[in-house]
């Protein structure tokens, strides 16, 4: 099974879970990862059953990045916040930078999220 990983900063975290919710009956064929608090949000509040990882100023984008290092990711969505400065750049940097590396797709906004997961759930159909 495909692997998706979802991380969303603070103050993007209600346009995920919406997002999750418009596009739960795509993300429900695939294997779901993503950062703490983005993972516990999904988990309790929509039907989607989500791999939490550390929290991203934890740890939790470089464990997201070993993964896509080994070849375990397929699509990274990971709504950033372009205005706020946030504490893990490096760690946004160096997770943004491997799936360059590894040729991962990864959006860092809603509108192009929508249209790689659209894309992927039509290459599997
Ligand atoms: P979080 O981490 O989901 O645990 O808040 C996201 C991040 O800030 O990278």
């Amino acid at each position: 099974m495909k692997t998706i990983a979802l991380i969303a900063h603070d103050r993007k975290k209600q346009e995920m879970l919406k997002f999750a919710q418009d596009h739960s009956e795509i993300l429900m064929q695939y294997s779901l990862v993503a950062t703490a608090t983005t993972g516990r949000i999904l988990n309790e509040n929509t039907q989607l059953k989500v791999q939490p990882y550390l929290s991203g100023p934890m740890g939790g984008d470089l464990q997201i990045g070993a993964r896509i290092a080994a070849q375990e990711i397929d699509l990274v969505i990971f709504l950033r916040d372009p205005l706020m400065a946030q504490p893990h750049e490096p760690d946004i940097t160096a997770l943004l930078r491997v799936c360059d590396v590894h040729n991962i797709p990864v959006a860092t906004n809603e509108g192009c999220a929508h249209l790689l997961l659209k894309a992927l759930a039509q290459m599997n159909g």
